[in-house]
């Protein structure tokens, strides 16, 4: 759950963009100024050889203590709300992302429908199902919501988990600024996680999620969120140099504070989309030992730059350090070695095979 957000934050976990021109935070970044762990200070712009680094650093670098962003004006763009059948999905995901400024698609597994928000400068057109408008949402919401509350032990839908599916009853179109559009987040306890795979293997992703979701013995909360961003700075991001879909699934936490039961699953799709050259996104819930070894291109780079700029490992983080493969240093964390740590229910304990990577550069 987030209440509070840090530019610093959002910056070194690769907080994305939504839409093609957009790719993580870093996109933004015209100077970084760190102090890094001897002390050290660095002012970092895309000379240094490091930048990538910088720009999605995980905070293991140093401390970021001021940036130089650049920014662009606001438009006030035009919102379409539909639903379609869930088949619209693999077919049209990617073209309503190239047709418009940007879209987001929520994925109702369970009722195989889709509802999607395309902004756009007026230029957009539905085909004809999608004009149709959004048939049955409301009901579906509603019937998503009763199984969330059961899920959940919410009989009252007093939570802010049960709030959070609220704001698509009575969908219409609308008008706004991309922010004004989209910040519609609800901050609930819950496992929220986001996979980023290239575009172009949304088909596969939702083949295989479709298959996987239906034989599953757990449930999501939410629909299936998916997001686009375009290709991103830095060694770590996890939208490289072809554009993503960001894939997100959220469990929430029980009324009484347990946390959810669905993390085999959490597992299990992340061996799926890892397996279509995944990576994760690094500011949410992800496990380390099951990236593949074939979705660390980057990685030799950004440990260079943990050796130059924090050689004393004053800024070390066991989850980050495993991820990397760095080897802890500090008393009480050189345990065993990451693949034979205790194993969490569910959690595998070797990484995903994978089918192929497509990441490249
Ligand atoms: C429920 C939920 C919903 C989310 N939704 C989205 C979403 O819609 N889109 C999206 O892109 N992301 C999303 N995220 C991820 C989120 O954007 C980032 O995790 C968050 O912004 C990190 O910012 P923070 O201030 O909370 O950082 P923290 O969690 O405090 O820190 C994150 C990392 O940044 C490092 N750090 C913090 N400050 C500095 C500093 N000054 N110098 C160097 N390193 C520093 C920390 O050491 C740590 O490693 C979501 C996360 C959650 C939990």
């Amino acid at each position: 759950m987030i209440t509070s957000q840090t530019v610093a934050g959002a910056l070194a976990t690769g907080t994305h963009a939504q839409g093609l021109s957009g790719g993580t935070f870093s996109d933004c970044v015209a100077a970084i100024d760190l102090m890094d762990g001897t002390g050290a200070f660095h002012r970092l712009t895309s000379a240094d050889a490091d930048f990538d680094a910088a720009v999605l650093n995980l905070g293991c670098l140093g401390v970021v203590v001021g940036l130089e962003l650049r920014g662009r004006p606001a438009n006030e763009l035009h919102c379409a709300r539909f639903t379609v059948a869930e088949d619209s999905l693999p077919e049209r995901y990617a073209a309503w992302n190239r047709e418009s400024v940007a879209a987001k698609s929520w994925w109702f597994t369970e009722h195989q429908v889709v509802h999607t928000w395309v902004t756009h400068d007026d230029s957009w057109t539905p085909t004809a199902s999608e004009a149709r408008g959004p048939a049955d949402l409301d009901r579906i919401v509603t019937r998503t919501r009763r199984q969330l509350m059961a899920d959940i032990g919410d009989g009252q839908g007093r939570t802010p988990a049960a709030q959070t599916l609220e704001k698509f009853l009575g969908a219409r179109d609308s008008k706004g600024t991309l922010h004004e559009l989209f910040k519609n987040g609800i901050p609930a306890p819950q496992l929220n996680m986001e996979i980023a795979v290239p575009l172009d293997a949304v088909p596969e992703a939702y083949a295989g999620l479709k298959e996987l979701l239906h034989a599953s013995p757990y449930k999501l909360h939410c629909p299936v969120i998916l997001r686009t961003t375009g290709p991103a700075h830095g060694h770590l991001s996890p939208a490289q140099a072809v554009p993503a879909a960001y894939l997100g699934f959220v469990s929430y936490m029980t009324a009484e504070g347990l946390i959810t039961a669905a993390r085999p699953l959490f597992d299990d799709t992340q061996c799926l989309l890892y397996g279509l050259g995944g990576r994760p996104h690094w500011g949410k819930y992800f496990t380390p030992e099951l990236l593949p070894v074939s979705n660390t291109n980057g990685f030799p780079e950004f440990c260079r730059a943990v050796s130059r700029f924090d050689p004393h490992r004053r800024f070390e983080n066991d989850t980050f350090y495993r991820v990397l493969g760095l080897a802890p240093t500090r008393p009480g964390t050189d345990g065993p070695a990451p693949f034979s740590r205790p194993r969490l229910p569910g959690q595998r304990t070797e990484p995903c095979p994978t089918a192929r990577t497509r990441h490249q550069g």
